[in-house]
């Protein structure tokens, strides 16, 4: 089914009107894969012709979100190309011109129709059963009627005619698809303001920009056989049509199609949480797709390498946050200290924990493998690494409430005197001497020994491995802690 390999040509081609989500995310994700797999290229257009939904600053974050990701383009914005603009704002006098020639070779005509007429027939073709699309009222106007029409200063819609029959075309991933003509009734191409549909736009690009092969949401299948009419229309060869291919649908964990009511969508909030970007792309590529033999696993290098759009599956993909929060935690494991610093720090930078001195960057250098097994995103470094700077700390609420029992009084007193003497401050002595006096000496076990210690000195319960934590903290700030909360 893979036409001329070298000659694969994949577009995505969002329309930012927010900040993209983790459906577009998917689109480009498998668009990339399949042009990288195929040695093919990746096209990036921008579909922003209506600009009062689509804004300058959605565009520009669209792009540097695929960066984040990784995922390069090899034509448009920034690029350029040999297809440009690859903005369609700035190719509205080539939609404008398609049109008019739609017009004169008969495939479309105009239609004065006001949205009220059309609004009150669709009410009576409900009314009667009958489908409740637009009727073809001006298929056929007669002169006489036009001049009545723009004696009345209507302005009209540019509509594409339908003929009567059926589209079938073959989807990489649904098999063959047909739709009756009866339900696709003759589609706006232009408005009468002159602005361009999406429809006009995106099949006019995709034919101009000599795409291959359309990967794109299920959501956008009904489009298709309108889209397949324009290409018609503009003198394609059927042979040469873009292959299809409609990803299933990202369900929420209700069953209903994920969006801002069931689910996290934005794909700023996973990056302002410090998800990995490759934590991404490896979740969202098994949302539909499988690499096989179960694995769960991949880099966007594999996905390219691997990536097959006939094992993408037909039926809806479930997004699972667990599932991608542990494939995170997993990637963070993985991350050399280095590279694992330097993601790390523009979040407790951002918190404002530290201002990145090379002397903090240096304690942070020391903590970091101390929590790398304990943390599922990056911004939890930061609760983990907060106590390790500044003289006080606040102790939270919760963790207080754990301390606040006399015994934990008494717990705070013996480590005061047990670690005062400590003269070499490292885990091995801070561990033997805590041990001694809380353990053996009050005979308690280590959970109600070392909670208090731990409270005091970091804040909260949950912190990174103790002794090791006190070690980095210092022996002066150590006592000063554990005497304050006291
Ligand atoms: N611009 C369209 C959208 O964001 C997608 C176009 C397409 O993939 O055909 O919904
Ligand atoms: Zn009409």
């Amino acid at each position: 089914m893979e036409k001329n390999a070298a000659g694969v040509r994949v577009r995505f081609a969002p329309s930012p009107t927010g900040d993209l989500h983790v459906g577009n995310i998917r689109t480009a994700l498998f668009d990339w894969a399949y042009a990288k797999h195929t040695g093919g290229t990746f096209v990036f257009r921008i579909e922003d012709t209506d600009r009062e939904r689509v804004t300058d600053h959605y565009i520009e974050a669209a792009g540097e979100t695929l960066k984040w990701l990784g995922l390069d383009w090899d034509e448009g914005p920034g690029v350029g190309g040999p297809y440009g603009p690859y903005l369609q704002s700035q190719r509205l006098d080539i939609y404008q011109e398609w049109a008019d020639r739609f017009l004169a070779q008969g495939d479309a005509y105009h239609c004065y129709c006001s949205n009220e007429e059309l609004e009150a027939r669709r009410e009576k073709a409900k009314e009667s059963n009958r489908p409740p699309g637009y009727d073809g009222a001006c298929r056929n106007l007669t002169e006489d009627q036009i001049a009545s029409f723009r004696a009345q200063h209507r302005t009209p819609v540019i509509r594409m005619r339908m003929p009567d029959g059926k589209t079938t075309f073959t989807d990489l991933i649904r098999g063959e698809v047909t739709f009756e003509h009866e339900f696709v009734p003759d589609f706006v191409l232009m408005r009468a303001d002159g602005s361009p549909l999406y429809t006009l736009a995106v099949a006019v690009d995709d034919v101009l920009m000599r795409i291959t092969h359309i990967l794109r949401g299920e959501d956008l299948l009904s489009s298709t056989p309108r889209q397949i009419r324009v290409y018609q229309a503009m003198g394609v060869k059927e042979s040469d049509y873009p292959v299809f291919a409609h990803l299933p649908f990202v369900m929420g964990s209700d069953n209903a199609k994920l969006s801002k009511r069931n689910g996290e969508v934005s794909i700023a909030w996973y990056r302002e949480r410090g998800f990995l970007p490759e934590a991404i792309c490896n979740y969202l590529a098994l949302l539909g797709w499988s690499p096989g033999d179960d694995r769960e696993d991949v880099s966007l290098q594999e996905i390219a390498d691997l990536f097959d759009v006939s094992r993408v599956n037909s039926s809806p993909a479930r997004f699972d946050m667990k599932k991608l929060e542990a494939i995170n935690g997993e990637k963070i494991r993985r991350l050399a200290l280095d590279d694992f610093l330097a993601r790390s720090l523009p979040f407790v930078i951002e918190a404002g924990v530290i201002t990145g001195s090379p002397s903090e960057v240096e304690v942070v250098r020391k903590a970091l493998p101390l929590i790398q097994e304990r943390i599922v995103t990056l911004g939890e470094v930061v609760a983990m690494v907060r106590f390790l700077f500044g003289e006080g700390i606040e102790v939270e609420a919760d963790s207080l409430s754990k301390v606040s029992e006399p015994q934990a009084k008494e717990v705070l007193r013996s480590a005061m005197s047990a670690l005062t003497p400590v003269v070499k401050w490292d885990e091995q002595s801070i561990e033997g001497a805590l041990r001694e006096s809380l353990i053996d000496g009050m005979g308690l076990k280590p959970r109600l020994a070392f909670t208090p210690v731990r409270i005091a000195v970091t804040g909260s319960h949950i912190s990174p491995p103790l002794f090791e934590s006190l070690a980095l903290l210092g022996k002066e700030r150590t006592l000063a802690r554990i005497s304050a909360l006291l």
